[in-house]
């Protein structure tokens, strides 16, 4: 297991070298994916299927309102207005839309990851929750995960770890508080030795998103893995990282720019980072850590509700700006919710 090793294997075929990156999307693929672009560039299969699915996603759209408008209409002409028999009709056209539209979307996933076994579409899937942050890619990977034997999930043990560690580190932020459970269930292997995976054989990533590109509670998560796994070293070096010159020596306006999420995770852990400093005996830490705390400009405190709101809407559309939210969902992380979403629209 090395930090490098999944840029060498194909993410569809973990048993063969990769050979090229899959021209639309870079995945890594091998000679194996037989889809090209109209220009001849190989790419993987399921860039390879997307567009017949997204273009059949119209077609599904259509098929509901071609299903939906007549029967309203017939509700209005044929069933007798008294007696609310026409709400009782509408409501019965309800779990039918929602019937319609699921199927509608598990049809289309399956045509974008047609041709592929479930262990196939693990590392790919994970790869999307990286790229994307959506973590409906993820929870589909944990579908698949679930489904694997024990030898298969043997043999894809190492790789899938290459490639999930850096997807759960990268979008700490985004995933569940438990986050850990169901993954644990799947993988069969307990607590601690997630733990030492992260801790240890990704140790060096790990600090540098941590420092470097800090996500909302990734601190916490430091402080855990070194309690789970009984070994201070990694906390110590995150200390030290964030203590380290580079940062110490930056101009305000950089600090703020680069940082701010990191001193953030100072901020709101202040207590246990001082704590744990004076347990592992790191005064000098401390105190560069305190220096960096006094730099730091904690956001604004909403006065009001309409404050709440606008603080929070200025928040979205800076993230909208950085890319951070896509404003479209593409077509294979469509389950269950949008018909959920379409639901409760539907009622009001
Ligand atoms: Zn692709
Ligand atoms: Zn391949």
């Amino acid at each position: 297991m090395s930090e490098t090793a999944k840029e060498e294997i194909c993410a569809f075929h973990y048993h063969n070298k990769s050979t090229v990156q899959c021209a639309t999307c870079g995945l890594p693929i091998c000679d194996l994916e037989e889809g090209a672009t109209a220009e001849g560039k190989q790419i993987c299969t399921i860039c390879f299927n997307s567009p017949k699915a997204s273009k059949f996603r119209k077609y599904i759209q259509i098929g509901t309102l071609l299903v939906t408008l007549p029967s309203v209409i017939l509700i209005f002409t044929l069933v007798p207005s008294e007696n609310s028999y026409q709400l009782w009709a509408f409501l019965a056209l309800i779990p039918l839309m929602i019937g319609l539209l699921i199927g509608g979307n598990r049809l289309l996933t399956n045509m974008a990851y047609k041709g592929l076994g479930k262990n196939q579409m693990i590392l790919p899937l994970i790869r999307y929750f990286e790229a994307s942050g959506n973590d409906q890619f993820y929870k589909i990977f944990l579908k698949n995960l679930k489904k694997l034997s024990d030898e298969e999930l043997e043999e894809i043990r190492e790789p899938l770890f290459d490639y999930l560690v850096p997807a759960i580190l990268f979008n700490y932020s985004r995933l569940s508080d438990n986050w850990q459970e169901d993954l644990l269930k799947y993988l069969k292997i307990d607590e601690i030795a997630l733990a030492k995976t992260f801790a240890e054989d990704f140790r060096t990533l790990l600090i540098n998103i941590a420092v470097h590109d800090a996500k909302a509670d990734l601190s916490k998560f430091i402080f855990y893995l070194g309690e789970i796994t009984g070994n201070d070293e990694i906390i110590v070096d995150y200390i030290k990282a964030i203590a380290s010159k580079d940062i110490k020596n930056l101009e305000d306006d950089q600090l703020k720019k680069d940082y701010d999420m990191l001193l953030e995770e100072l901020f709101l852990y202040e207590e246990i980072f001082y704590s744990v400093c004076d347990r592992l005996n790191l005064p000098k830490e401390k105190e560069a850590l305190a220096a960096l705390l006094k730099r730091y400009e904690p956001p604004p405190v909403p006065k009001s509700a309409m404050d709440a709101i606008k603080i929070q809407r200025d928040q979205v559309l800076q993230m909208q700006r950085q890319g951070l939210v896509s404003s479209k969902e593409d077509f294979e992380l469509t389950d269950e919710k949008e018909a959920e979403t379409d639901k409760t629209t539907e009622e009001s």
